[in-house]
């Protein structure tokens, strides 16, 4: 069958339907370009304006001023995970701070160790990853090279509701690649700031990366050159071919939040109400459904959350496959079910879903 589902993928995810749409009209031929945008030259005019037309759009939802430069890099989120330390720690003579709560961040500190010191300055592994810290739960020494922490946990479904605290002088570094464009930012307060595109950006293959100026002067030329943020920043991203394809994708669904949407304060919004949905429905059957993250720091994107028993896992994800509402299982290293409902995930499908929990829990509680 070729109907489209709810689909709570947490990665690749939903796109919205009027960019899938858009890209399959212009698919065969970009109008006036006479071939696809993958047939196209990077530095060509075509693409050249698709990318700064891109550019353009991200800037202006996140009120990004010139300090920064945006990058459209490859390699995934994973390879920011060693760009970071490789450019910004390496040689330093300083340690990197990290704030520990999920599985994407201590993947993130394997990385950097390899590039020097990093001080996990606070872990939630204790308490399995259920919560973000407040500001008296940890310290960040003032001479730190950066202060690192993942502002939604993908796997785990937990999210920090605002910026940690960080002194002026350290970099605040953010991996926002499952929250990213799903609401306002004060980018001032970031040194950088990265996400991949597959959750709510566009498809896999490309990642943003946000980087204030001045530190784009510390990598060493010795990095292999693609790991050097300034030289993707000298050459416009065009230090090498681009992702083309992604990059063309991204500045659609850019285009489709600034103009249907309306913007991520509306955006965030709405996917404040998606999650609520969902979140409801678990508190109402509290000890049926037992959430994974405390409550104050629940995550919009992800909602995680456990059944009693195995069987009552098995047959959710089955009936719920069968209500056309799916990909529901949760990371395979922590199991339980994961609810994606990131920005293209229509209202209808969280409601779906809401639905279904609350009957589930009726029949089987
Ligand atoms: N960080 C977070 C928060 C993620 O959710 C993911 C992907 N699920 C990654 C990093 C890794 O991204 P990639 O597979 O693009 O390297």
């Amino acid at each position: 069958t070729t109907e489209r589902v709810f689909n709570f993928s947490a990665g690749p995810a939903v796109l919205p339907v009027s960019v899938l749409q858009e890209v399959q009209d212009e698919l065969l031929c970009l109008p006036g370009a006479g071939a696809s945008v993958m047939e196209l030259s990077h530095r060509g005019k075509v693409f050249i304006e698709i990318m700064e037309q891109a550019e353009a759009s991200i800037r202006s939802l996140l009120g990004i001023s010139d300090q920064y430069a945006v990058l459209f890099l490859q390699g995934g989120a994973a390879l920011q995970f060693s760009m970071i330390p490789a450019n910004l720690l390496r040689d330093s003579g300083k340690s990197a701070q990290y704030l520990l709560t999920g599985a994407w961040g201590k993947k993130a500190i394997g990385e950097a160790k390899k590039e020097g010191t990093v001080d996990t300055i606070y872990s939630a592994a204790e308490s399995n990853f259920d919560r973000v810290p407040t500001s008296s739960d940890y310290q960040v020494k003032d001479d730190a090279a950066y202060l690192y922490y993942c502002s939604n946990e993908t796997i785990q479904g937990v999210q920090f509701q605002s910026e940690p605290a960080c002194p002026d002088n350290v970099p605040l570094i953010s991996d926002a690649s499952s929250d990213f464009l799903s609401r306002p930012l004060d980018i001032d307060k970031y040194g950088l700031i990265y996400a991949c595109a597959q959750k709510n950006a566009g498809p896999a293959g490309v990642t943003v990366v946000i980087i204030r100026r001045d530190l784009l002067a510390k990598g060493c030329d010795k990095l292999p050159g693609y790991l050097l943020y300034r030289n993707h920043a000298e050459n416009e991203s065009m230090w090498n071919t681009p992702p083309t394809f992604p990059i063309y994708v991204l500045g659609k669904v850019a285009k489709w939040l600034t103009n249907d949407i309306g913007g991520l304060a509306a955006m965030e919004s709405q996917n404040r109400e998606k999650a609520k949905l969902l979140y409801d429905v678990i508190d109402k059957h509290a000890g049926f459904y037992l959430g994974h993250a405390q409550v104050d720091c629940r995550s919009t994107m992800n909602a995680t959350f456990n059944l009693p028993s195995e069987d009552l896992l098995a047959s959710f994800v089955a009936e719920a496959s069968k209500n056309g509402l799916q990909n529901l299982k949760g990371h395979r290293s922590v199991g339980g079910i994961r609810a994606s409902v990131y920005n293209a995930m229509p209202r209808e499908g969280a409601q779906a879903l809401a639905s279904f929990m609350d009957d589930f829990a009726k029949k089987n509680g």
